[in-house]
């Protein structure tokens, strides 16, 4: 009968937003039936926005809209437009304190998909987004609309549980046992960074939140998390719900871009590459593991395919690269055509000779082969992978 979307209830200060519209599902009138809860990850770039971008929407069935309407509108009055300005007196982030401005939707219609194809792959005014049913507050308005209009063709789940407090102080205790078991169970995925054996379901610090385990199934994310939830290893968690999501959709790339390699810079400290090519500036940072190792390999004239996010200064993030076509790297000079031994140069315009039978022949090079680090597609390591990311294994 409608859509509920909601966005930006999360300040530094360690709120979450997944943890606000379950409170809200929670004290929902007895009669409105709750369909599955999304959570949408948006453009990863957006200002003033926290690590995830996340937003989250619902379908909700009610034979009566307006008494629904009004219990959001009393709902929003007393518990989420306090969260407005919010922001941490954290001393363990780094990214800009920038208030939070919570936004909530209520469409009687999904809106069209194109608003969340926008909203996830570039910047959003909030002038250009459809106007909802009812809506309250500001900037999460957009996101809000983006995740109820998400068609959520592909898709893959997240089952989270919360915390009792969310008191970073307080370490999280999660299960590590019962994570690695977890990890090498069929369909879920980013569990488990594979080269420490850190864990990637908690977050760290100040959040509601206790862990969230990622699959593909609905059953295997909820499986999974109840596990992890079972071992006497783990805190006592406040509930918890799976959500139909839009991670390793990959939904925030354009198809791959082939170019040629025209210049390259490569950083000598940071291992920061900035490659010039024939289709724009396109930067990898040394977190990208494989993607930075291989751009750093790349010569003028290579012939490369790429995947990225477009940044502020115009420049391309490289996220998945792939080199088609490479130039030799070396050149050597050629082996004796009588006994195969490499030839010696003479001297400057001399031409080069045999040491072993002394033939002599004109001043030329041969290529030396060369082969890329890697042959295949690469992407960053698991953990330096953002919630978008479509893992190259998943095709
Ligand atoms: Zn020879």
């Amino acid at each position: 009968m409608g859509w509920l979307g909601l966005d930006d209830t999360d300040s530094l200060a360690g709120g979450c937003t997944t943890k606000t519209m379950e409170e809200l599902i929670l004290n929902l009138p007895k009669n409105v039936q709750v369909g599955t809860v999304r959570l949408v990850r948006l453009w990863p770039f957006a200002s003033g926005r926290t690590r995830g971008n996340a937003a989250l929407a619902v379908e909700l069935q009610c034979e009566d809209e307006e008494f629904l309407i009004a219990h959001l509108n009393s709902w929003w009055m007393n518990e989420l437009s306090p969260l407005k300005g919010l922001i941490s007196p954290s001393h363990h982030s780094d990214r800009p304190q920038v208030p939070s401005d919570p936004g909530m939707v209520w469409f009687d219609s999904q809106p069209d998909e194109l608003h969340y194809w926008s909203a996830v792959q570039h910047h959003v005014a909030i002038d250009d987004v459809p106007p909802a049913t009812k809506s309250w507050g500001g900037a999460g308005v957009i996101g809000a609309t983006a995740a109820v209009a998400w068609p959520g063709r592909t898709s893959t789940w997240e089952a989270i549980a919360w915390r009792h407090t969310s008191d970073g102080s307080k370490p999280r205790r999660v299960c590590l046992e019962s994570l690695e078991e977890i990890d090498s169970w069929p369909g879920t995925f980013m569990s488990r960074d594979p080269r420490s054996g850190t864990s990637l379901i908690a977050p760290r610090g100040h959040s509601p939140v206790l862990c969230g385990v990622r699959a593909k199934t609905e059953l295997e994310a909820s499986k999974a998390l109840a596990h992890v939830l079972s071992s006497q290893h783990t805190e006592r968690s406040a509930g918890s719900r799976t959500f139909m999501t839009n991670q390793a959709t990959g939904d925030h790339l354009q198809p791959a871009t082939r170019a040629m390699v025209e210049e390259i810079e490569v950083h000598p400290q940071r291992k920061h590459a900035r490659i010039q090519t024939s289709d724009g500036i396109w930067v990898s940072f040394g977190e990208g593991g494989p993607v930075n190792q291989l751009s750093r390999w790349l010569k003028n004239g290579d012939i490369v395919e790429m995947k990225g996010l477009k940044s502020d200064d115009g420049t391309f993030h490289l996220e998945q690269l792939r080199v088609v076509s490479w130039n030799a790297r070396n050149k050597q000079r050629p082996l004796c055509s009588v006994c195969n031994v490499r030839m010696k140069s003479m001297g400057r315009d001399q031409g080069v000779r045999c040491p072993k039978c002394k033939l002599r022949q004109d001043d030329t090079w041969d290529d030396v082969p060369s082969e890329p680090p890697f042959l295949d597609w690469v992407e960053p390591p698991v953990s330096s992978r953002r919630h978008l990311a479509r893992p190259l294994d998943f095709d």
